[in-house]
């Protein structure tokens, strides 16, 4: 399987994503952190398909047990019956822990729990019915193993520790039951090779789990970016920004909003280039996501010579000295502007609002504001923080 997509990875670095997507993952495992966040995300991913599988289980396991009523005989029908019950207790519980959902980490281990029960389960009545009748059908103790590889959402290694344990149990449970050898290696050898057609397919399909896992918060990632300063764009700010008003509202705390819109701009690129525009609109964008350094702050651009700056958790006074800082930083950087009339390099003006969401008022409020504020700092002139 050799990727198609390195051409155009290297547009999209750097991402952790891409890195893992050219790197390649042959061995079914990413970079330390992507693979907790894959792992986390098959969690969530195969929470459905866990579901269904726990309901399958459980029906197959009792037509079965209708079917030994009618091929075994006591004294060894109780104790099928008994390992059929237990198994069927195990199952149940565990069903009622999973579909209850609240202790995620407890998903994985309760179904590596019900596969194992199942298998040793089965691998056990194989070996009971056989103590009296070696005809006893021990096929069935392959749908165990593709449920494992296919139906529990596992990952291969999973899906192979377990098939494995259930062959071990179950060549253990022949030779107690005294199964002639020659049968025995028969049947252990269609079971490996049962296992093994699971074991590709199983392969293959988390491989394309894992491939579409990464293409898709490549995707998402592209979506929600601007591709000249990777900052956020404006879609992904109009979302956060609302979801944050209510994080605000909900904690009672306030929202700073920066609009900063670089001065003389059209007069710069026309001077020196648009390739030059470009380059000192890269550099006001690393000082943007300098300037939102904490977890809830956001910088954006919002288009143009447009960019934003959302600051979580700040007072009024705060936000301007922030917006000061920035002022400042893009003038200090000393990118020559023969053309400005404020002055004799690159500046901007900043806009900026404060509003506690206890105050009834609407996100769209705060745009208002930083927006009427900005318009204020160009009017006095340019290169200058308005509040
Ligand atoms: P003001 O001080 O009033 O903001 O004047 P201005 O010239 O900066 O504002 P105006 O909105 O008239 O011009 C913005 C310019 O930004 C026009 C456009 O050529 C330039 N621009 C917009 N996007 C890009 C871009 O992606 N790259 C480059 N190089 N220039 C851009
Ligand atoms: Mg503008
Ligand atoms: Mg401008």
């Amino acid at each position: 399987m050799v990727p198609s997509y390195h051409a155009w990875l290297d547009d999209v670095r750097p991402s952790p994503y891409a890195d893992q997507l050219s790197l390649g993952f042959r061995g079914l495992r990413f970079s330390r952190l992507l693979e907790r966040e894959y792992r986390a995300h098959l969690l969530d991913d195969s929470f459905e398909l866990k579901r269904i599988a726990l309901s399958v289980a459980v029906v197959i396991w009792l037509a079965f047990a209708l079917l030994d009523l009618v091929v075994v005989e006591a004294p060894h029908l109780w104790w099928i019956l008994a390992v059929r019950l237990l198994v069927l207790a195990i199952l149940l519980v565990c069903a009622a822990l999973i579909l209850h959902r609240r202790h995620t980490h407890l998903l994985l281990p309760l179904s590596l729990l019900c596969i194992l029960a199942l298998g040793v389960g089965a691998a056990s009545i194989v070996g009971i019915a056989h103590d009296a009748d070696p005809g006893y059908p021990y096929e069935g103790l392959l749908l165990v193993s593709m449920a494992a590889y296919f139906l529990v959402g596992l990952r291969l290694s999973e899906a192979l520790a377990c098939a494995l344990a259930v062959l071990l149990v179950y060549i253990c449970a022949e030779w107690l039951a005294g199964l002639p050898v020659p049968r025995l290696i028969n049947n252990v050898l269609f079971l490996s090779f049962g296992n093994l057609m699971g074991a590709v397919g199983c392969y293959l399909l988390e491989y394309k789990s894992r491939e579409n896992f990464l293409v898709s918060r490549l995707m998402r990632l592209l979506a929600d970016r601007d591709s000249l300063t990777g900052l956020h764009n404006r879609r992904s700010f109009n979302r956060q920004f609302e979801r944050l008003w209510r994080q605000a509202q909900r904690d009672d705390q306030s929202l700073a909003l920066l609009l900063c819109d670089v001065d003389h701009f059209k007069a710069y690129n026309d001077c020196y280039g648009h390739q030059a525009g470009d380059t000192a609109l890269h550099q006001v964008g690393v000082l943007i996501e300098q300037a939102a350094r904490r977890p809830l702050d956001m910088g954006v651009r919002l288009g143009g010579e447009e960019f934003a700056l959302l600051l979580f958790d700040i007072g009024v006074e705060e936000a301007r000295r922030r917006g000061e800082a920035l002022r400042q930083a893009l003038q200090d950087l000393n990118i020559p502007h023969q053309r400005s009339d404020s002055a004799s390099v690159l500046t901007m003006s900043i806009g900026v609002a404060c509003l506690s969401p206890a105050m009834q008022s609407e996100p769209s409020q705060l745009y208002e504001h930083a927006d009427r504020a900005l318009y204020e700092a160009k009017a006095l002139g340019r290169n200058q923080v308005v509040a």
